[in-house]
């Protein structure tokens, strides 16, 4: 991939096929850095989801066992990583806010839905559910 240089290097990545894929949130979703070719993403995911000791990826994130189906939740995209919530720095931004302390929680946190005003965006594959 071309573009590599420009991704982050975050912990807890997994590599699988020269695809470096986490889970993203706590519903069961995933994102691997870059963007690939859906079926690759799809291995990349499937073989991700057997190393945390799931059957499969329907195992994981449930899908009805339908492999061709599951190829629709693969999506290409931006994303960014926050250390704030999108408040942060308003007036109205809580001194204690709960969004803000449970992101600084986690070692990073990405955001898949980048607006126009970030500029350190990096080109991501989800899986969707
Ligand atoms: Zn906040």
């Amino acid at each position: 991939m071309a573009n590599s240089q420009l991704l982050p290097d975050l912990e807890g990545f997994e590599e699988f096929f020269g695809i470096k894929v986490s889970t993203l949130g706590e519903d069961g979703g995933m994102v691997a850095l870059g963007h690939h070719e859906p079926k690759r993403a799809l291995a990349a995911f499937n073989a991700y989801a057997k190393s945390l000791g799931f059957t499969d990826l329907d195992d994981f994130s449930s899908f009805g066992g339908d492999w061709a189906k599951a190829l629709d939740r693969i999506r290409t995209g931006q994303a960014v990583l926050r250390k704030q919530c999108e408040y942060a720095g308003r007036k109205d931004h809580e001194t204690n806010c709960s969004e803000c302390a449970q992101m600084s929680q986690f070692p990073w946190w990405m955001d898949c839905s980048p607006t126009v005003d970030d500029v350190d965006t990096f080109p991501v594959t989800n899986w969707e559910v």
